[in-house]
């Protein structure tokens, strides 16, 4: 598949956990802006600090920074042929940017209900050293890695209620303007991990 590719959904709906799968067969390189900014924050550059205080608050950092980062990625080579955008665009804004520098050929929309979320988030667990993501009751690590997992930050209740209202109010407006341009794929992500996995292969390469 020529261009880009966009994981579209609210936080904890699995766009990261499917990414893996999508990266290997499509061999283009996820670009999470998520964790971009958690690595300028860690690094302490000035992107970082400008980030910090909004994504503590669970609230969208403003397109300005966002496209710096961007931007500078989509120079890199590995970015030739169409990148896999995850938690990037956000905002309508974001998106008209984007399509002024690169070519998005579809939009994976992973469904989930507001309900689940927060069980889905608050449960979320990454392992440091693989960056794999885990979750205490749904996909639990193995016990050999448990006493090094670490948890999010902004993985905590009330900041999720603020992120699923960032995601409702700025957010989820793009999925009709994405589906107006025919681009929009829609997946019901309260499945296991390996169906949503297939159902997003099945709509989009015709493989499972
Ligand atoms: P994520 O890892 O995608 O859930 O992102 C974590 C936090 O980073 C969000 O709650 C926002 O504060 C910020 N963030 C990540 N991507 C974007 C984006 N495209 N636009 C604005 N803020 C973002």
């Amino acid at each position: 598949m020529k261009g880009s590719i966009v994981l579209f959904g609210p936080p904890g709906a699995g766009k990261g956990t499917q990414a893996t799968r999508i990266v290997e067969y499509t061999s283009k390189p996820q670009v999470s802006t998520g964790d971009m900014l958690r690595a300028a924050l860690s690094n302490g550059t000035e992107l970082g600090l400008e980030a910090k205080s909004f994504m503590e608050a669970g609230e969208l950092v403003p397109d300005g920074v966002i496209l710096r980062l961007i931007s500078e990625r989509l120079k890199m080579d590995d970015a030739r042929n169409g990148v896999l955008f995850d938690g990037f665009p956000r905002t309508i804004a974001q998106a008209e940017e984007l399509a002024k520098i690169a070519e998005v050929s579809a939009v994976i929309s992973i469904q989930v209900p507001d309900d689940s979320i927060v069980q889905r988030i608050v449960g979320r667990r990454m392992d440091p050293e693989t960056g794999e993501i885990f979750h205490v009751d749904f996909k639990p690590a193995p016990e050999s890695i448990v006493n090094r997992l670490v948890q999010r930050k902004d993985d905590n209740e009330s900041t999720v209620r603020n992120r699923l209202k960032a995601y409702h109010e700025q957010t989820s407006p793009l999925a009709t303007w994405y589906d107006n341009q025919g681009l929009l794929i829609r997946v019901n992500g309260e499945q296991t991990i390996k169906q949503v996995g297939d159902e997003i292969f099945s709509q989009m390469f015709s493989v499972r």
